[in-house]
């Protein structure tokens, strides 16, 4: 293997020190803690999953961590009236509405309906545009993209001048890591292009890229030919593409690929990023930093 593996695993673990560090330094300075909120609505086992994930984590940490289930019948006015206790109370900092929700309640009305400043997930409008002035405006960067720049800003991959290519267009990575990757600003300053289904020669563009971030959900659909030698590979991609069994459990779980053909790619890049292992980790964990910030903000403590 010549590429060197950026490992998310090993990261998260870092940043969770350090963010557990911090939590307790300002519990001693201000006694008080960071409080996050999960509101979820039904019994989707696979929301309950990332709730799960998302309150123990804040718990290890140890901000103070609600989790708050409501019937699936719940009304969109009853919701929304939820939302708002919660954007009133002083002990919460983060709130997040775990999606889907049921097809009777507007999503987009009940996500805008969260304070931007409890809004920790970052995909509230007024942080979007935030994110896309930059600088010292940006509040809550969504966490999977800033997830990506922490990976490869701790690799100590350049990206100054580089010819960045992000494949997807999205509203939750794709376009979010394009403009954190064009910013005026040191860990950023590079070239972007963003391709997607309706761009014309797609292996062209991959082949320019110094840094390539795959987001599209297509198993194998970054060919090794398509990488330049030496290139950091970033792929966000997360595809179930049959099952396995697990060798801690003994139980079937699973069988994750990314969006790049990794045994190969490997070989060609200079950094990469496994799936699962590389981006996956990193989402919950700059999830718990924005939610430690917004507690920095409320206590006007400089972040
Ligand atoms: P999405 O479906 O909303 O967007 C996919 C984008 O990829 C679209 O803009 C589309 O134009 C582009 N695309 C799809 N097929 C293409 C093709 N053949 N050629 C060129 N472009 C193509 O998906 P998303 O929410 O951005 O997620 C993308 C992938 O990342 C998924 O596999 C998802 O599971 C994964 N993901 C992982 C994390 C994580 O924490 N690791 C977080 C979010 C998303």
């Amino acid at each position: 293997m010549s590429a060197k593996l950026i490992n998310g695993k090993e990261i998260r673990e870092d940043i969770l020190e350090e963010l557990g560090r911090e939590t307790l330094a300002l519990k001693e300075k201000t006694g008080k803690v960071p409080g996050l909120v999960t509101i979820l609505v039904g019994e989707n086992p696979a929301s309950i999953s990332y709730v799960t994930s998302k309150i123990k984590t804040a718990k290890s940490l140890g901000f103070k961590e609600v989790q708050d289930t409501q019937s699936i019948d719940i009304s969109e006015v009853d919701l929304l009236s939820l939302v708002d206790k919660y954007n009133h109370d002083d002990t919460i900092n983060g709130i997040l509405v775990q999606l889907p929700l049921p097809s009777h309640i507007d999503e987009k009305k009940v996500l805008n309906a969260i304070d931007p400043d409890k809004d920790v997930d970052g995909f509230h409008p007024v942080n979007v545009g935030r994110l896309m002035i930059g600088g010292d405006e940006v509040k809550f960067p969504p966490c999977t993209p800033a997830g990506i720049m922490e990976l490869i800003v701790r690799a100590g991959v350049e990206t100054e001048g580089a010819e960045a290519v992000v494949v997807g267009r999205s509203n939750i990575v794709g376009k979010p890591i394009a403009n954190m990757l064009v910013q005026k600003g040191p860990g950023a300053n590079a070239t972007v292009t963003i391709v997607h289904t309706r761009t014309k020669n797609l292996a062209d563009h991959c082949r320019r890229a110094d840094i390539l971030v795959v987001a599209a959900g297509v198993p194998d659909l970054v060919k090794p030919e398509w990488i330049k030698p030496g290139a950091c590979v970033i792929d966000v991609g997360v595809n179930r593409v049959g099952e396995k069994i697990s060798e801690k459990t003994g139980r079937k779980i699973a069988l994750l690929k990314g969006d790049v053909d990794f045994d190969k790619a490997k070989e060609i890049a200079g950094f990469i990023t496994p799936v699962p292992g590389g981006v996956g980790p990193m989402t919950i964990t700059m999830l718990m930093r924005n939610t430690l910030n917004s507690f920095k903000y409320s206590n006007n403590i400089p972040v």
